[in-house]
């Protein structure tokens, strides 16, 4: 039983890594879904910014960086669902060098690296989502894009990088 479930679950990841483009639209209804929960848990548990921090997220052109919430987590969340779990661990999105997660005003950053930086990094992705006008309407050209290029040539990552502010 425990073996099948194996195989199972390596034939999904198999797969995925063959053709994680084709898979896309199966899986975007489940991402956004997961992603809209884990936001809602960081707005109820999650910290608004302080004057320092809200200065940065206007500085990269948030325009409500009040609603902003920040909660800091031991290590990001995974999604439940192993196809996707597999999906978000074979584009990077989700390893375990990730040290920070934004979903609409919620972000999630690992614990010993809060930085101006990183911040700054997260909080360009708030402004992008806000340009989408949701979760629903920013992942699917988010999560597009990583498949297609992939991370470090995603132009939503390029953008937020080249938005990032120095912790100096
Ligand atoms: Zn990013």
């Amino acid at each position: 039983m425990v073996i099948g479930k194996c195989i199972t679950f390596l034939g999904i990841w198999h797969d995925m890594q063959l053709d994680l483009q084709a898979l896309l639209p199966r899986l975007l209804p489940h991402a956004i879904a997961w992603a809209e929960a884990v936001a809602a848990d960081v707005a109820a548990t999650g910290t608004a910014l302080n004057a320092r921090d809200l200065a940065i997220a206007s500085a990269v052109e948030v325009q409500r960086p009040e609603n902003i919430r920040v909660l800091m987590v031991d290590r990001l969340p995974l999604p439940p669902d192993p196809e996707l779990q597999a999906a978000a661990v074979q584009t990077g999105l989700l390893g375990p060098t990730m040290t920070g997660l934004t979903l609409g005003y919620s972000i999630l950053i690992c614990h010993g690296h809060m930085s101006r930086r990183l911040l700054s990094h997260e909080c360009r992705h708030v402004f992008q989502f806000e340009r989408a006008g949701s979760i629903a309407s920013f992942l699917p050209a988010y999560l597009g894009s990583i498949v297609q290029v992939g991370y470090g040539n995603c132009p939503f990552e390029q953008d937020a990088r080249a938005h990032e502010l120095s912790d100096a």
